[in-house]
């Protein structure tokens, strides 16, 4: 029997907490409206526009990652607005749920869940609009479900050269895991949430909002109030919130910015991906099949398609015997896949853990053998080895 109090959370979010994080937690909340909590929203806006690589405003939202998404689109949009979703999983079906919930025109782009969207659909479909009708493309940068990064960078400079479409995109696993640079990319609007790569538990997101996004706020008619996100640039301008946020979160949210920082931005970004390919090199040497395509991995979660063993009877085993959580598939995928959370607060100790358990459960149930275990590890190793 495990000891239930050393959990390892090798799931997409939420993610370890450093103990200095979780120390901020802990202290006496204070008051929203006094002037040390205004000294903390503007050292805090600092730090994320730093993280962002942006000159645009990030707004705090207490509320989970899809509040983030949803006050972007709430904010800028109005009923009958044309508008194009991407969608390769379970996220970008969410976004999709989200816009047809608001009364918007749907032009869908999807790819079969495990590939990634091709932007010269993007491009067909933005150069095809003459009379500039369609006002977003809505997309997910790192798909969670799948394993999947798509290819925002070129996906971005189609949406640019559409110039009017607005882009919302879902960073919710990108940012802080590989570069996003909002300013770079001209991203209009970039959710994502605290319980991913911010080491942060649940509860804070964020949107970036571009001057072109604030233009289209003025003449957005969806409903809204409490996602209202003119409110919070308004209070923003006081280093307010305009509702009571989550103090001790913004206690987190500092500490943890203020990590990241000490360990830089090139150095976050070189440690997701040594790890990326330390998992999937090692899933390979195991005789484990990624789900997602090879050539588009996401840094911050490893999708494995698993034959002959329930993929939910194998993530039981390894957190009964050696506390460690992975995730599961979503909806058809569940029982088919499980995934490697390799998000935020994770070191190579904790990659070589999980690399051991998966291959001493394999096994145990004569799958693979010792020697293949050892041969997984070394190749970790070679990959943990670049710093
Ligand atoms: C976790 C996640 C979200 C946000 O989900 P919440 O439960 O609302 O925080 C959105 N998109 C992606 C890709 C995610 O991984």
């Amino acid at each position: 029997m495990a000891i239930q109090q050393k959990l390892s959370l090798m799931i997409p979010g939420p993610t370890p907490v450093p103990e200095k994080v979780l120390e901020a937690l802990g202290r006496h909340p204070i008051g929203h409206r006094s002037k040390d909590f205004q000294d903390l929203v503007e050292i805090t806006t600092k730090n994320l526009k730093w993280l962002h690589q942006t000159e645009n405003d990030v707004l705090t939202i207490t509320g989970s990652g899809t509040s983030a998404m949803e006050a972007g689109i709430i904010s800028t949009l109005s009923k009958g607005d044309k508008v194009i979703c991407g969608e390769n999983g379970k996220f970008g079906q969410r976004w999709v749920k989200v816009a047809e919930e608001f009364g918007l025109e749907i032009i869908k782009i999807d790819a079969e869940w495990g590939t990634p969207l091709d932007p010269e659909s993007f491009r067909a479909v933005l150069e095809k609009d003459y009379k500039k009708e369609i006002k977003a493309v809505i997309l997910t940068h790192s798909e969670t479900s799948t394993g999947v990064i798509n290819d925002l960078k070129t996906i971005s400079s189609h949406i640019r050269n559409h110039k009017k479409a607005l882009s919302i995109i879902d960073c919710v696993t990108s940012i802080g895991a590989c570069n996003v640079p909002v300013d770079e990319w001209e991203l209009d609007i970039v959710a994502s949430g605290s319980q991913k790569g911010y080491m942060i538990p649940p509860g804070l997101s964020f949107v970036s909002m571009s001057k072109k996004a604030w233009k289209a706020s003025e003449d957005s008619n969806l409903p809204k109030f409490y996602l209202n996100l003119k409110s919070y640039k308004k209070s923003l301008s006081n280093n307010s919130n305009p509702y009571t946020p989550a103090v001790n979160l913004v206690f987190a949210l500092d500490e943890a910015l203020k990590m990241m920082q000490d360990e830089g931005l090139d150095s976050i970004f070189k440690r997701h991906e040594k790890h990326k390919l330390a998992v999937s090199a090692a899933a390979k040497t195991l005789n484990l099949k990624l789900f997602a395509d090879e050539k588009h991995l996401s840094p911050s979660v490893t999708a494995i398609k698993i034959e002959d063993i329930d993929a939910e009877k194998f993530r039981k085993t390894i957190k009964n015997k050696y506390d460690i959580l992975l995730a599961g598939g979503q909806d058809h995928l569940k029982g088919k896949i499980f995934r490697i959370g390799h998000l935020g607060y994770v070191n190579d100790r904790d990659i070589i853990s999980v690399i051991a358990a998966i291959g001493n459960t394999l096994v145990e149930q004569d799958k693979v053998s010792t020697e293949q275990v050892g041969e997984a590890l070394k190749i970790a190793l070679f990959h943990l080895k670049v710093s």
